[in-house]
């Protein structure tokens, strides 16, 4: 962590011209609500001065204006779940925080054209509720995190969803953007007064800006147009599952071509049975005696009583009856024999399963009742449908059962997430998740890991480190084992594809590229007031 000291005139000035600007009620100075904003989901140390709560494009240009001005730095956030890699809290110590949540519009939106162009503050929740009352054919790409996060956030850290538009960086154009120089840029076609094709065209003419603004400190995005899915005909979704370890390569090199071939065209996610599992109940505290890690008899019997395979796959058709009818041929022929169960469900199946929960597993061999309760969100999720029901698997170490609506940062939850991609080789899922798992459960925890092929030739793995911060030392614990993980899967070539605030010193600066991206960081920001340390290093003066 970078410590900065912040000179307390500056700051107290700082102060004064924020409150001037915003209103005072939009400076937030308790120390009950800086000290919330100030934890996440793992041990930090930062202090944030203020939080800042502009409430359109010109109250955030004054703010950088005020920030530059008196060399104080600030944090943006649009809803500031970023759960996992640090929440709301900034990577440098002494950061006001720019909470961008009042920015809150969705500002056009075309049935016709498939898009959506919204503000920072604005959620899956909102957009999804957006479309559902304009009965819009449309779809969003929602992840699992909360229904109040936001789309950009998300987007500019490069997460990544369920269906075909899965990729989220991939699906968007004409950023708004403000640098804290006083520049403000349009990407794209945007910044052609009366293009037509900004909303539709994501490179424009020239250079081309969008990923200049993704996990960097360049500037603050205003706006960002979203592309958006137009529903399917005939949907479908298909679970797999796999009950030997070794069963992960084949199944992966078949996914990987599949995805190459066309078959399928959305991102598919497995799961191993410690992930899963952990999004049914909590940690058996009482068949253990309290003891951590999970023993291997217990998790072979947790498997067995949720009929969870040791990895777990799935993904979904889209198109007309006739084209889904064929994919689902191929992925039965490509996948016999690889994995032990290959189910598809559909809406009219769901809706019978659902009625008929007992009599549809003495015909299928498959019990429902209890899939359900699983499958119900992620069936969800491959529909554009954001859910809360993944935040339960926050409270998997904790003593108390999760709350109707969990904060995992106000709970305690610990969660400590390290996002290494590799190629999408059998060879490689097996040596990431084998060294992976190894690693975690040397470090006393339950390795809870997800491979997803967000695109055809690269797996993006997760692996949580779900703890209870509560109890004394698992902080030190989860940094010590996070690091090694880091460390030992970029000795092996795995390099992660998003990072945590503790950890952003693992990109590399000696090279051509640190210099490159150090000079951009001086022209968009000359006293270095953005986001100091966020993805490039921090060029100002250390004290
Ligand atoms: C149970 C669970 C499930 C999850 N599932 C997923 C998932 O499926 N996919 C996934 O990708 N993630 C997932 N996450 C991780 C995380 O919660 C999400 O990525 C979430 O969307 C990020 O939070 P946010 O949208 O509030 O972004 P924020 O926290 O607001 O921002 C994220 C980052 O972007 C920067 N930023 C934000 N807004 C701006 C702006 N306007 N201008 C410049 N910089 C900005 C911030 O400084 C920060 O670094 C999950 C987390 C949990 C706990």
């Amino acid at each position: 962590m970078l410590n900065l000291q912040t000179a307390t005139p500056a700051l107290d000035a700082a102060l004064a011209a924020w409150s001037e600007c915003l209103g005072p009620e939009h400076v937030i100075t308790g120390s009950a609500d800086l000290k919330e904003a100030a934890t996440a989901t793992f041990g930090t140390s930062q202090s944030i001065p203020a939080i800042l709560r502009p409430g359109d494009r010109q109250q955030v240009q004054e703010c950088l204006e005020i920030a530059g001005r008196f060399s104080v730095a600030l944090h943006p956030i649009s809803s500031g779940k970023n759960w996992g890699y640090g929440s709301r809290v900034p990577v440098a110590d002494g950061c006001a925080l720019l909470d961008l949540g009042r920015l809150n519009r969705i500002v056009d939106f075309s049935e016709e054209l498939a898009y959506v162009t919204v503000e920072p503050g604005v959620t899956q929740a909102q957009v999804f509720e957006f479309l559902r009352t304009r009965k819009s054919r449309l779809w969003i790409d929602a992840t699992g995190a909360s229904t109040e996060s936001s789309l950009i956030g998300n987007t500019l850290e490069r997460g990544f969803g369920h269906t075909p538009y899965g990729d989220h960086f991939a699906h968007v154009c004409g950023m708004e953007v403000l640098l804290p120089n006083g520049q403000c840029i349009q990407t794209g076609f945007a910044r052609f007064p009366g293009a037509l094709a900004a909303p539709v065209s994501r490179w424009g003419l020239g250079p081309s800006l969008d990923g200049l603004f993704t996990q960097s400190n360049f500037g603050v995005v205003t706006q960002m147009t979203f592309w958006l899915m137009p529903a399917p005909e005939y949907f479908q979704s298909f679970y797999f599952r796999c009950d030997e370890e070794a069963q992960l390569g084949p199944v992966v090199e078949a996914l990987r071509d599949l995805r190459l071939r066309g078959i399928i065209h959305s991102t598919v996610h497995v799961g191993n049975d410690y992930k899963v599992i952990s999004g049914m109940r909590q940690y058996p505290f009482a068949e253990t005696g309290g003891q951590v890690p999970l023993r291997g008899d217990l998790l072979a019997q947790l498997r067995k009583e949720f009929q969870v395979g040791r990895w777990n796959g799935s993904g979904a058709l889209y198109g007309t009856r006739a084209q889904v009818a064929v994919a689902r041929r191929v992925l039965r022929r490509e996948l016999s024999g690889k994995v032990r169960k290959l189910q598809f469900l559909d809406d009219r199946m769901l809706r019978f399963a659902e009625r008929f929960a007992k009599p549809y597993s003495w015909v299928t061999g498959w019990d429902l009742s209890r899939a359900l309760e699983l499958i119900r969100p992620v069936y969800g999720l491959m529909q554009g449908i954001p859910t809360n029901h993944a935040m339960a698997s926050t409270y998997w170490r904790k003593r108390t059962a999760p709350p109707d609506s969990i904060d995992p940062d106000k709970e305690g939850c610990g969660l400590l997430w390290c996002s290494p991609v590799a190629p999408a080789t059998g060879k490689h899922a097996l040596e990431l998740t084998q060294l992976s798992e190894r690693l975690v459960l040397e470090h006393g925890f339950e390795p809870m890991i997800s491979l997803s092929m967000v695109s055809e030739r690269a797996l993006t793995c997760v692996i949580s480190l779900n703890y209870d911060r509560d109890v004394a030392g698992e902080d030190e614990r989860a940094e010590r084992c996070h690091e090694e993980l880091l460390r030992t899967l970029a000795e092996h070539g795995y390099r992660p594809y998003r990072l945590n605030i503790g950890s952003m010193d693992c990109i590399p600066q000696n090279d051509d590229t640190a210099a490159f991206v150090a000079g951009i960081k001086n022209l968009a920001d000359p006293h270095g007031i953005l986001a100091p340390g966020k993805y490039v290093p921090d060029s100002r003066p250390q004290f």
